[in-house]
């Protein structure tokens, strides 16, 4: 048994779990005896509390590390939940496949991803990760061993993608890969000046690219509301680079500042920076830096200081978009407070099936916010009045202090979900938005 506490990526809130269970061999590890409550660990890359269980037991799948099987004829892939998506990814591109859906990290565990059923640049063409998903097995603690596929066990493959950890533990995954021709994408830059710019370039780019998403300037105020960049991206077609992409090489923030380093002025400045950067208007980019800005700098999460900070993602339907999300960045600009990766793209209408998936047809805008206690609060309480009037939802894997009122709203079918929670199994999301 080890006694550091595994963290999520916000460092809010902190929890002190009273045992760490490592899982080994695609086994359920030997529970401790009960009351204490049980929860899956992938690699801590939510930000919030879906991935903490304070008080209870953390089983750290991350010991479920070992590829089972790839055909690179038809880029069927099966592996252990433990496995990283970079590991994947490192397995995979030599061989011209690729993952169908990534998050903006590639240091997730296929667990994690199905967890939290997550989305990529291409939700507008592909869904979301469940909608890759051929089959995994789940293990829970009254001993049965379910093999769920969309056919087989179909609900609790339904519950069990974007289920949070809840429905047991996942030992193995199995994913269908997208092929490519080289690892290289061909990528434009937009300008956009305004949230109606940005909407009528939505259009005009989701139709012709698979990737699409948008960093909006979050200080901007007035006529440049919403102002940003758009960036989309394909897979670049054979022939167009046969050269392997460079290594690159991750800095890492050797520790947490008392205070974050992220605050009013550094904001406004980097943003004012940032969106008049001249950048080519069309080119070809190897993918790591077109999916995963952020994996080059280790430990970024500790530039917000030792207070942590929060993560904002929301979803709104489209009738509602464009006024909702005016407000929102309203809101935001007005409190002086926000981030410097404020993101803004579409989800398209296909979706996993997942009872408790986030993504829906929408626009989703995510953005970060240095935790300065009760003032943090109240401006994310506030966000929360606008989407839920819009009828939207919040992404509980960036969340922290959603209520429950609210979470049960954005999320209709979380009594028929409920039924399918492992009697063992809880985590501290879950008795947040359960309790209040
Ligand atoms: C820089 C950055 C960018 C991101 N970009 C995106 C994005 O673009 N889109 C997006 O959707 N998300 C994004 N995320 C969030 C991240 O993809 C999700 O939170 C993901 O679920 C984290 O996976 P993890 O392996 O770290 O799992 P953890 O965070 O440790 O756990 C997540 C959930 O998975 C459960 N779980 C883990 N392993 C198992 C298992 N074996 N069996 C059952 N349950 C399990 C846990 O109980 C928990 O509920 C981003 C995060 C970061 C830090």
């Amino acid at each position: 048994m080890s006694t550091t506490a595994p963290a999520s990526w916000g460092r809010y809130p902190s929890s002190q779990p009273r045992c760490l269970l490592p899982c080994r061999d695609a086994q359920m590890p030997t529970l401790p005896a009960e009351p204490q409550f049980c929860l899956p660990f992938g690699n801590g890359r939510s930000y919030g509390d879906v991935c903490l269980n304070n008080g209870g037991t953390l089983l750290l799948a991350r010991g479920l590390d070992r590829f089972i099987a790839f055909d690179p004829a038809t880029g069927i892939l099966r592996a252990e939940a433990g496995v990283l998506l970079s590991e994947i990814l490192a397995l995979i591109v030599p061989q011209g496949w690729f993952l169908s859906v990534t998050p903006g990290t590639q240091m997730i565990t296929l667990g994690g991803a199905i967890a939290n059923d997550v989305h990529g640049k291409n939700h507008h063409w592909a869904g979301s990760f469940g909608c890759h998903v051929r089959a995994f097995e789940l293990r829970r603690s009254t001993g049965e061993r379910l093999l769920c596929t969309p056919a087989q066990n179909a609900d609790w493959f339904r519950a069990t993608v974007g289920g949070l950890g809840l429905t047991g533990l996942i030992t193995w995954v199995e994913i269908q890969l997208q092929r490519i021709a080289n690892p290289w994408i061909v990528a434009e830059n937009r300008r956009f000046a305004s949230l109606d710019e940005f909407l009528a370039l939505n259009a005009e780019y989701e139709a012709r690219y698979p990737y699409t998403v948008s960093w909006i300037d979050c200080a901007a105020r007035g006529r440049v509301l919403g102002r940003g960049i758009y960036m989309a991206g394909m897979h670049a077609p054979p022939g167009l680079m046969k050269s392997p992409p460079p290594e690159r090489r991750a800095l890492t923030v050797p520790f947490a500042p008392p205070v974050s380093l992220v605050n009013n002025l550094s904001v406004r400045w980097f943003n004012r920076l940032y969106y008049h950067l001249p950048r080519p208007a069309r080119g070809l980019t190897p993918y790591q830096p077109f999916f995963y800005p952020l994996d080059n700098l280790l430990e970024w999460n500790r530039l917000y200081g030792r207070r942590g900070f929060f993560q904002y993602q929301c979803v709104i339907p489209p009738a509602a978009a464009r006024e909702a999300l005016r407000e929102i960045l309203a809101r935001i600009a007005a409190s002086g407070q926000g981030s410097m990766l404020a993101v803004l793209k579409r989800f398209g209408d296909k979706t996993s099936g997942g009872l408790l998936s986030f993504p829906r047809p929408g626009f989703t805008l995510a953005l970060d916010f240095p935790n300065l206690g009760q003032k943090t609060l109240d401006l994310l309480g506030s966000l929360d009045e606008v989407t839920r009037q819009a009828g939207g939802a919040v992404y509980p894997a960036k969340d922290a202090r959603m209520s429950g009122d609210s979470f049960r709203r954005y999320f209709p079918q979380w009594a028929e979900f409920s039924r399918y929670i492992d009697p063992r199994f809880s985590s501290s999301f879950w008795r947040r938005v359960m309790k209040n």
